[in-house]
């Protein structure tokens, strides 16, 4: 981080703001309304600084600046419009030792200011570190439209009952899931609909309830998807914003799990590759206990949880200890590995059904049934697979599925990274080992996977050259 993001009070405080034409106005106002007391040095001001200064809410000097203005100052804006000015008062405030602001030269600056999203007293900072000022426009124009424009009213009204509120409820989660409520539910909407009467009347109940509220811990199971945080869906991301715990595995990406609450506790009980760090019974009794101490807990998975995620077995244990429990769907690495690869799974031209599979047959109840898997006019979506590529291919053939089947593996589908190989049902065990696949990877078998071999419209068959991946 470039630049380090604060909010300063300058109520009463001395600001000193070099320039009198529209550029030094508009600084002025944001002080004002920061209540700042705003001294302006300016041989000449706009009408709207004149009248400020004749009403005597701005100290306006008519002259040209000196170095000893910057002095006693708690903070300085050089808004001249004239770049040698501005660098000119940069540097002595600098040299003062006075946070200063040359306007759009952040080069001189101590510090810069945010695009801004104004709900008093809620107030958005945006900042792109200098680098893209356009771009924090359009974040902040994008909040704009999101945020309601009474929002400020609500955190005024809210800021009314805290301590009533933290009178009552005492520090702890008890407190702030109560919050939650307030700003999600009907005494938000009342608010923001200016019934603050009926809005007061209901918190208080709320209040009265909550404080013989005995907590009730509970857990979703979340499907996280394959990989592109831009996948999840509204629910998955409205459940990890409200978790007070997040158990998570290695398939879910870093940038994931970081939508929880920033003070939510991240639990990590992703087995890495062979070993067996956490059984599942040791995943089940982790969740209980999280559950029984009265806290949402999220259980993210990669893809969606339920297929070949050992989500099932986890409910079935939640729900048989009195947990409750709700699943979360997520998009499946066969269908996010498909769309971002270009490949339709059931394309009625060649296949009238999918079969998702997984390649390590020991994880299955039941060995699988090859000869059904290798009928003609399906698709297999084989997961878990990259380690027994050959070995399946092996037995999809000796079952009778011709050897030139078109078959593709996609390795870290719908991530940055990707990478898309087309080959052959005779060639997928040879395509692994050559290409150095590692999990997490796809395997797809079936006339559908011919569309990898010409390029997917649209689709880089392989994003990352061997030589990039073989470095790592
Ligand atoms: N519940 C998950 C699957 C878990 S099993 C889901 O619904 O997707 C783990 C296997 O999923 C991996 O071995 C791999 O075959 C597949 N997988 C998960 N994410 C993937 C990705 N981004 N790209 C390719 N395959 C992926």
């Amino acid at each position: 981080m470039r630049y380090f993001p604060a909010f300063t009070d300058l109520d009463g405080r001395a600001c000193l703001v070099v320039g009198g034409g529209e550029t030094a106005a508009r600084k002025v106002r944001l002080l004002r309304r920061a209540r700042a007391s705003v001294v302006v040095v300016a041989p000449s001001l706009t009408p709207e600084l004149a009248e400020l200064a004749a009403a005597g809410h701005v100290t306006h000097h008519r002259r040209a600046f000196r170095g000893g203005d910057v002095l006693g100052k708690a903070l300085v804006i050089a808004g001249t419009e004239r770049a040698d000015v501005d660098e000119r008062v940069a540097e002595i405030a600098r040299a003062a030792n006075v946070p200063v602001n040359a306007v759009d030269r952040p080069e001189a600056s101590t510090f810069i200011t945010p695009a801004i999203v104004d709900r008093d007293p809620v107030v958005i900072g945006i900042s792109s570190g200098g680098a893209g000022p356009v771009l924090a426009r359009q974040i902040r124009e994008r909040l704009e439209a999101m945020l309601p424009a009474n929002l400020g009213r609500l955190a005024t009204f809210a800021e009314g009952f805290r301590s009533a509120v933290a009178a009552t409820l005492g520090p702890g989660r008890g407190r702030l899931r109560f919050w939650q409520r307030v700003f999600d539910g009907p005494v938000a909407e009342d608010v923001l609909a200016g019934r603050e009467t009926a809005a007061s009347a209901r918190l208080h109940a709320m209040l009265r309830d909550a404080a013989d509220e005995v907590p009730r811990g509970e857990v979703a199971i979340v499907g996280a998807g394959p990989g592109d945080p831009d996948l999840l869906t509204f629910k998955a991301l409205r459940h990890l914003q409200r978790a007070d715990v997040v158990v998570h595995d290695r398939l879910v990406a870093a940038e994931i799990v970081a939508y929880a609450r920033r003070d939510a506790e991240r639990v990590f009980v992703g087995k890495a590759r062979g070993s067996h760090a956490c059984s599942q019974e040791n995943i089940n009794t982790i969740l209980l206990s999280y559950a029984r101490q009265g806290l949402k807990v999220v259980r993210l998975k990669g893809g969606d949880p339920m297929i070949f995620g050992r989500g099932g077995e986890e409910r079935d244990y939640l729900v048989r200890h009195g947990v409750a429990t709700v699943v979360v769907p997520g998009v499946t690495a066969a269908t996010g590995c498909a769309a971002a690869a270009g490949l339709a799974l059931t394309d009625r031209r060649h296949a009238s059904a999918v079969t998702f599979v997984t390649g390590h047959p020991h994880d299955a109840e039941a060995p699988p049934d090859w000869a059904a898997l290798a009928r003609r006019g399906q698709t297999l979506a084989i997961y878990m697979g990259v380690g027994t590529a050959a070995a399946t291919a092996e037995q999809l053939m000796a079952h009778g599925l011709a050897p030139e089947t078109p078959a593709g593996v996609i390795e870290r589908g719908t991530l940055p990274d990707q990478r898309v190989l087309a080959t052959t049902l005779a060639g997928l065990g040879e395509t692994v080992r050559q290409h150095d696949v590692h999990p997490p990877a796809l395997l797809v078998v079936g006339e559908v996977a011919r569309v990898l071999d010409r390029g997917a419209a649209g689709v880089a068959r392989e994003r990352v050259p061997d030589a990039a991946l073989a470095a790592q």
